[in-house]
């Protein structure tokens, strides 16, 4: 049987509210289309996980599944954990995350300034290695584990929230084409529920980044220079249904040049947000004019200032004689 019900916290401390963030329509190449991006890097631990990690722990803590006092574990070396960190600092619990090794200093750092533990598994053990490290601390503690590659919770958070926001901010509440990369897949399947629900011709356009370089992560035959999308994990986008969905695959290069742009345009972005617009501007072309394409600039670029997202060398400036 269910647990009653339990009322949130009402110290003013749990998971204060997201205010929705900026749709902007943003064109890079003044002879290209305009593509609606949702600034989801300005939310408060600087991506759209906090929305999912919001939603999803605070159906736990009503269901009873968290208790006060208690722990939340996540295997993520992502934003999630990140998020997660931040919402049960807020709610007055426990957050454990599990990764491999050789994740950037930045995530550990962040992880550890919201006041959550970092456990480490081996690099060679990969994502398979922390989801399993995860499991076993979440039995032997009792802990609440989110799971956000299989919890319909997360595509519901984009369903509910990030996709009613797009929904009244875009002009007409029209939107033709829904563009992302898949991590878990909720921030795509959730909004492209959302804009289906709300009767809009949508079709959901997948960025792909293709590697140059090969790929050394368990799991992923998507390129590691792209963080946050990874190819094959997600249950959750597996088992989703987007009638007509189109696979874009993105040079990793054009979608790391077009993050650097877009900061140097005042979007302080990461690569996945690169990624999503270069795919966004291929969807729009597809569609034809007058599409109405929306996606999502996920995170922010100080999670990536030592990776070569910002340590990149540019080709040095000309001689003019
Ligand atoms: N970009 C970044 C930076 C991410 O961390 C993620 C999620 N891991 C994604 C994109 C993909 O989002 P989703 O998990 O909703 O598919």
């Amino acid at each position: 049987m269910r647990p009653p019900c339990r009322p949130l916290p009402a110290d003013g401390r749990f998971l204060q509210a997201i205010a929705p963030t900026p749709l902007v329509p943003v064109r890079l190449d003044p002879e290209g289309p305009t593509i609606w991006c949702k600034l989801e890097f300005l939310n408060p631990s600087g991506s759209t996980k906090d929305r999912i990690a919001r939603y999803m722990l605070e159906k736990a803590w009503r269901l009873g599944e968290l208790q006060p006092g208690g722990e939340v574990v996540e295997a993520s070396s992502g934003s999630t954990s990140i998020a997660l960190a931040l919402a049960s600092a807020q709610m007055g619990v426990r957050f454990t995350a599990v990764m491999p090794e050789g994740v950037t200093d930045e995530r550990v750092l962040t992880i550890r300034a919201y006041g959550g533990d970092v456990v480490l598994v081996p690099r060679a053990e990969g994502v398979r290695g922390a989801i399993a490290k995860a499991e076993q601390i979440a039995r032997e503690r009792k802990a609440f584990a989110p799971r956000q590659f299989e919890n319909p919770d997360n595509a519901e958070a984009h369903r509910v929230w990030t996709g009613q926001e797009i929904l009244s901010q875009i002009p007409g509440g029209l939107v033709h084409g829904v563009v992302s990369g898949v991590g878990t897949g909720g921030t795509v399947v959730g909004l492209y529920q959302a804009f289906a629900e709300a009767g809009c011709p949508v079709t959901a356009f997948i960025a792909r980044p293709i590697a140059g370089l090969g790929c050394d992560i368990e799991c992923c035959s998507f390129s590691p220079r792209v963080p946050g999308v990874v190819d094959g994990m997600s249950k959750l986008y597996r088992d989703s249904d987007m009638p007509g969905r189109v696979e874009l695959d993105v040079s990793d290069e054009e979608a790391m040049c077009t993050a650097r742009a877009l900061i140097r345009r005042g979007f302080p972005v990461g690569p996945s947000s690169g990624l999503n617009y270069v795919a966004a501007v291929e969807a729009s072309r597809r569609l034809g004019p007058g599409a109405q394409v929306v996606t999502v600039f996920p995170d922010r670029m100080e999670r990536y200032f030592s990776t070569e997202l910002i340590q990149h060398r540019p080709a040095p400036p000309r001689v003019v004689a």
